[in-house]
């Protein structure tokens, strides 16, 4: 096979002796919520079908138990009998047949699980679920073991290519490993030795049981950021184990769930992590894989080029765009709808039990629904506004076949996500941007950029249909002195860079109110392109002298302003913020000592300050200036104008609907109507 000449280490075939990898890209582990639908398992086949046929090295499924103990959820999925076999086969038909190899994750949940019939090493309730589990008995640690073995039997039975065992982020495994859930006074606990028994036992057991010619990947949790988390001798000791017990691959597990470290989130920088893995290359002999906010092939490249790993595994950019790799291949990284690690549609998702998709890419595990409708007439379609709606639908309609013309009064593409990406930490959002424009400068769609469409102009008889993208504008509350000087909007601050004092009042805490917040406690670049700095911030201690990974206290940048933030609602501030990142946006403004003040009526604004009501009680803040981050209302003034004209106007994203407006809605409302128009 030749070298690749774009990426020639990440697409460089890895040999595993008995089977060969096309390359060094692993699609890691994600829970769908595919598991448990209807008809799940054949929408899961098309789904992985479509990551085998772009190109990817090697796939790992979402984590399946082996018991029913060990189900994330009441109704998660198993793999703990013969009759379980015949649903499976049905995705390693599909990858086999798009020249795709794939493992299934086995994962017990342990104290995770969320339900009661939960069991651990210890009766130690997870500060994120609120069932306490019940203390394995020495003889159900054994059967669990077995369980394990069963799991993994049942796997090859049903064609994968073998199975990832999960033993990191805090689950049952590592549960086993650290002192922190292990009390067990019994062989499995104690000692370091008895706790590491439970991993090396399970993959011991299951390569006798499935035999030299299957993979066994291990997931070895090398950095835990928790306190009482394994030292560096310990992580380094159990890797050794794991390779004698036999497993052909050791892959790379960064921070318990219950850590308070971010660890993949859009603001955590680019590879902060593989210095780890590229610590324990030195220490065991069998391939490594890296992982954690990889998110392009340049960066993959550079971390094998660097040495930090064998592999590179990345699972998030998988469901941005099931082509990756042979966009890669092809040497077209700008082709790569990009991963921004929001979260906001995949793990956000997950957490309240829905079906994961993806922002920037509304088909991930939706591919053999959201597809286009029978195409009846070509049609010239005015899109009016280049924000993530309008230039979603834009893309799809002229690709479906119709003649699009994009309307856009800014002079750049990407609508209010502009203005998002200047936020610290959110740097990630400029690729959703570059790819955006990129793919519609490629395309057929006419691009009338610093143009502000009129009724006139989209009433001439050119368009048979317009479609109003155009989103939204900032609320002004009626408060008594918002004219005042002092007072700001968000987007004269973020967008015009109007001077801002020393102290500042934010009205508003939805996703905005925090995302300004975070912008006037900055001082200085972000700490996003800084890593050593980011990991400091965080008490993340690169020279692993601490158990667990920890410094013994954050280094943290003061904020240069002193912030306060009200809302009128009595609940706690930033309730509405994504599940699985609104605790990063409250503890960076508890870090930076903002000051949030809950259940206010706003009464004026003037030269003193901000008069609010607490309760009954008045109170005056004395501050230089007063941000509006007070929500949105929907632009659409030129709907009455066009519908006056008889002409047929459809309203997409926050022109649509500005409440609980994201990215996430516009794009997937721009491609449905698309596909179906
Ligand atoms: P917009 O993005 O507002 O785009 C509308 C476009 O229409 C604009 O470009 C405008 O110039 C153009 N336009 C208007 N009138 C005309 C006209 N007459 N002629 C021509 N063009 C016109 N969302 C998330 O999902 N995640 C986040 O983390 C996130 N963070 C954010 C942070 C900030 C600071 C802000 C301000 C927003 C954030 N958002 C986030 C919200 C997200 O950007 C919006 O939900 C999304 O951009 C809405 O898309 P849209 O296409 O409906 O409208
Ligand atoms: P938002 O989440 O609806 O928050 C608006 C805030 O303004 C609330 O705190 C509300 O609190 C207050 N408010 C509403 N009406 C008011 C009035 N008349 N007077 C005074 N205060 C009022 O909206 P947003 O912050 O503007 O964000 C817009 C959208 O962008 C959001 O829906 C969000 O999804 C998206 N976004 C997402 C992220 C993200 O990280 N996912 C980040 C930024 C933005 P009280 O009513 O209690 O005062
Ligand atoms: Fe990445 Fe956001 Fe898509 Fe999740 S929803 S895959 S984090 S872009």
């Amino acid at each position: 096979m030749s070298q690749n000449a774009f990426y020639p280490n990440l697409l460089k075939p890895l040999d595993l002796g008995f089977t060969q990898l096309k390359n060094r890209v692993l699609m890691g582990s994600m829970h769908t919520g595919l598991e448990e639908e209807k008809d799940g398992f054949e929408k899961m086949a098309a789904y992985f079908s479509a990551r085998a046929k772009g190109g990817v090295g090697l796939m790992v499924t979402g984590g399946i138990s082996p018991n029913y103990r060990g189900r994330l959820a009441p109704f998660s999925s198993q793999l703990s009998s013969g009759r379980h076999v015949k649903k499976h086969r049905i995705i390693t038909d599909a990858v086999h047949e798009a020249d795709g190899k794939i493992c299934l994750q086995i994962l017990h949940g342990g104290r995770y699980s969320y339900h009661p019939f939960n069991v651990a090493p210890s009766a130690i309730k997870a500060p994120i679920t609120p069932f306490k589990p019940k203390a394995l008995s020495s003889r159900g640690v054994k059967t669990t073991i077995r369980h394990y073995v069963r799991c993994a039997k049942l796997a090859q039975k049903a064609g994968y290519d073998g199975v990832e065992v999960m033993g990191s982020e805090g689950y049952l495994i590592n549960q086993f490993i650290c002192q922190r859930t292990n009390k067990r006074t019994d062989e499995w606990g104690g000692s370091y030795e008895n706790r590491i028994r439970f991993p090396i036992e399970i993959v011991k057991q299951i390569r006798e049981a499935v035999g030299e010619n299957f993979i066994i990947i291990y997931r070895l949790s090398m950095l835990d950021l928790v306190d009482e988390g394994s030292t560096w001798e310990e992580v380094v000791q159990l890797g050794k184990e794991i390779e004698a017990a036999g497993a052909t691959i050791i892959n790379t597990g960064i921070g318990w769930h219950e850590a308070r470290v971010p660890t993949i989130q859009t603001s955590v920088p680019r590879a902060a992590f593989t210095w780890v893995t590229q610590k324990m290359r030195e220490e065991v002999n069998i391939p490594l894989i890296t992982t954690n906010r990889i998110n392009t092939p340049d960066v993959a490249e550079s971390i094998l080029v660097e040495g930090h790993a064998d592999m590179v595994s990345m699972a998030r950019p998988f469901l941005a765009d099931p082509d990756f790799v042979n966009k890669a291949a092809e040497g077209k990284p700008e082709n790569i709808n990009l991963c921004i690690g929001c979260n906001q549609a995949c793990l956000d998702h997950v957490f309240k039990q829905e079906r994961a998709t993806c922002l920037v890419n509304p088909r991930a595990c939706y591919e053999t629904e959201l597809v286009a409708s029978p195409f009846e007439k070509k049609k010239s379609l005015a899109v009016v506004g280049a924000g993530p709606a309008g230039m979603s639908f834009a893309l799809e309609a002229s690709k479906r076949g119709h003649e699009v013309t994009l309307f856009e009064k800014s002079n750049e593409l990407g609508g209010q996500f502009n203005i998002a990406k200047l936020i610290p930490g959110k740097e990630e959002f400029n690729g959703m941007l570059d790819y955006f424009t990129h793919q519609l400068h490629e395309s057929d769609v006419v691009i009338k950029s610093g143009t502000v469409a009129t009724v006139e102009e989209l009433s001439n008889g050119s368009f048979d249909e317009v479609i109003l993208a155009t989103g939204v504008s900032p609320r002004v509350p009626k408060i008594e002195g918002i004219d005042h000087p002092k007072v700001k909007t968000y987007l004269d601050v973020l967008k015009h860079k109007e001077p801002v004092g020393e102290t500042v009042a934010i009205l508003g805490a939805g996703g905005i109110g925090f995302d300004v917040g975070e912008y006037l406690t900055h001082s200085g670049s972000s700490t996003t392109l800084r890593p050593d700095t980011w990991l400091k911030e965080w008490g993340v201690d690169k020279d692993y002298e601490n158990r667990g990974g920890l410094l013994d206290s954050r280094k943290l940048e003061p904020s240069p302003r002193k912030v306060i933030m009200f809302q009128r609602k009595e609940s706690k501030m930033g309730k509405g913020l994504g599940k699985t990142t609104g605790w990063i946006h409250r503890t960076v403004l508890k870090d930076k000592k903002v000051e949030m003040v809950t259940g206010v009526q706003y009464q004026k604004i003037d030269d003193e300050g901000l008069h609010v009501l607490i309760g009954e009680e008045p109170r005056v803040y004395p501050v230089d200036n007063v941000v509006l981050c007070t929500g949105q209302e929907p632009l659409r003034e030129l709907l009455d104008g066009l519908q006056e004209k008889g002409i047929t106007a459809h309203l997409i994203g926050g022109s649509d609907v500005a409440a609980e407006l994201d990215a996430k809605r516009a794009i997937r409302q721009g491609t449905e109507l698309a596909l179906s128009i």
